[in-house]
């Protein structure tokens, strides 16, 4: 199981650049989602302008399910600068994969719950680690996606672009370092790596009512 938090307003304001869509996902009943926090934090963005549209889907991460529920918003979506995503980092690694040539970000962290995980199948896995790394690595995951869980770069061990651990993978790195080249975002790479919060938000969960 696992949870979501919200980044702090102050964050997500500063990754709203431009025309901005917003999308939620409601999916799995066993990821706490900060459904009220985060409707708050929306209507106090879109008041801002910029927010062009916001929609709340289910089950985000299939992306054969995500491509149908955006079908009618495709228009907006292309005319957007920015995709905001509040959803565990499956969802935004499946929105950053299925837009590859527009910014998404997410609006939350990933936290792990003791607890049975569900089963919906997907392309992308989320290590759950905390403070999420999504917003500096283009969409792709560095826990996931590289042998080592690197989040400082490439360990330098790739070959013709395939994983030192496992040659039947590409190198995360490698991947990262192509897609913020895509972006023009490769400038991301020149930043100190970020002292994280691990700390765990259990404390916060609501009681049972
Ligand atoms: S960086 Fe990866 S493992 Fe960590 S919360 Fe984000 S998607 Fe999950
Ligand atoms: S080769 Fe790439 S994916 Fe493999 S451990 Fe090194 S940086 Fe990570």
């Amino acid at each position: 199981m696992l949870i979501t938090q919200l980044k702090s307003k102050e964050v997500i304001a500063k990754l709203i650049k431009g025309k901005t869509f917003i999308i939620n996902c409601h999916g799995c009943k066993e990821v706490y989602f900060p459904e009220h926090e985060a409707d708050k934090l929306q209507k106090e963005l879109s008041a801002e302008g910029n927010v062009i549209e916001k929609i709340t889907r289910d089950y985000i991460c299939s992306t054969d399910n995500l491509q149908v529920q955006l079908n009618k918003f495709m228009d907006k979506i292309q005319e957007a600068d920015t995709i905001l995503v509040f959803s565990c980092g499956v969802g935004v690694q499946t929105l950053a994969k299925s837009f590859e040539d527009k910014r998404v970000y997410s609006g939350c962290d990933t936290y792990p719950l003791p607890g049975f995980q569900g089963l919906t199948p997907q392309k992308f896995d989320c290590g759950q680690c905390g403070e999420c790394y999504l917003n500096y690595t283009g969409g792709i995951c560095p826990i996931t996606a590289c042998s080592k869980s690197l989040v400082n770069g490439q360990c330098g061990g790739s070959k013709n672009g395939k994983c030192e651990v496992d040659k039947n993978m590409e190198c995360g790195w490698e991947r990262i370092y192509r897609k913020l080249e895509k972006l023009k975002k490769l400038d991301i790479l020149d930043y100190p790596v970020k002292i994280r919060n691990y700390q765990l938000p259990f404390e916060e969960l609501p009681k049972d009512e």
